[in-house]
């Protein structure tokens, strides 16, 4: 196997190894909470050593891959078992600010695994009951083979300028006062650049030029993946769609209301463009 150690420190295999080890990582959720492991203050992802007691059993269980030199694993454990002492269930989106980067991305994927195995128990074709693939993360029907695939659901995120201000809005789902980019998921059979103009021209009612991809973020709430994008005010005055957007407005470096929290791309994007 090549050393990718430098260029990729995750490395993807739904194959199960053949021993567990006292260090491998263990990715286990109840009911969407994960668990963690409270150390000296830091917050970290249990080892099998942590878990032992916990994984004899699960229902759902998956191998997910490598990080380093360390096996991950991820598992759903039942409703009722209850965890203590160093141990305990915090949300995914607490998780992210708070353990290390490269265990947010496993536990991300550890958590769209679940959710894939959860809701793809039967064929969408002939109602058979589905298996899990072994060679490929993927469930196959008993009956008549058919294989079917984690979903991911594309959504786009923009940060909108006018000069040197940004255009911000609050969401009926974000706390009071929180305002961010704009954002919706992609039409089928949409391009991102369509689906930008789209999304803005319907939530605040105006038209951007200078589309121009930013970088991208996965989003495990519960399967989407978020493909930034800036672009530049083109014309229309600022009429918010009342449903989704409740209030929305240019914003200066010094006039800025509340953020999102800065392990989300909406506020690498913010921060790209005021802090120039
Ligand atoms: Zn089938």
């Amino acid at each position: 196997m090549i050393n990718t150690d430098d260029y990729m420190k995750f490395v993807s295999d739904p194959l199960f190894p053949e021993e567990n080890k006292e260090g491998d990582l263990w990715f286990l959720f109840q009911d969407k909470m994960l668990l963690v492991k409270e150390e000296m203050g830091k917050i970290n992802i249990p080892t099998f050593k942590d878990v032992k007691q916990l994984i004899d059993g699960l229902e759902i269980k998956y191998h997910l891959g490598k990080l380093k030199d360390k096996h991950c694993f991820c598992g759903e454990i039942n409703s009722a078992v209850k965890v203590s002492g160093e141990l305990k269930f915090i949300t995914l989106r607490e998780s992210a600010a708070i353990i290390d980067k490269e265990s947010v991305s496993v536990s991300g994927k550890a958590a769209q695994i679940i959710h894939f195995h959860k809701t793809n128990k039967y064929c969408g074709i002939c109602g058979g009951k589905n298996e899990f693939a072994n060679n490929e993360f993927a469930m196959k029907c008993k009956e008549c083979g058919y294989t079917c695939y984690p979903k991911v659901c594309p959504a786009i995120i923009v940060g909108i300028t006018k000069g040197d201000k940004i255009l911000l809005a609050n969401n009926k789902n974000f706390p009071e006062g929180l305002h961010s980019t704009i954002a919706g998921f992609v039409d089928v059979n949409e391009t991102l650049e369509d689906c930008v103009r789209r999304e803005i021209l319907e939530e605040v009612n105006i038209k951007v030029k200078n589309i121009k991809y930013f970088d991208s973020q996965p989003w495990p709430y519960p399967n989407s993946i978020m493909i930034g994008f800036t672009a530049e005010y083109e014309s229309g005055e600022i009429k918010v769609d009342g449903e989704e957007i409740l209030h929305a407005d240019w914003y200066s470096k010094d006039n800025l209301p509340i953020l999102p929290d800065k392990t989300t791309i909406a506020r690498r994007i913010i921060d790209s463009i005021i802090c120039k």
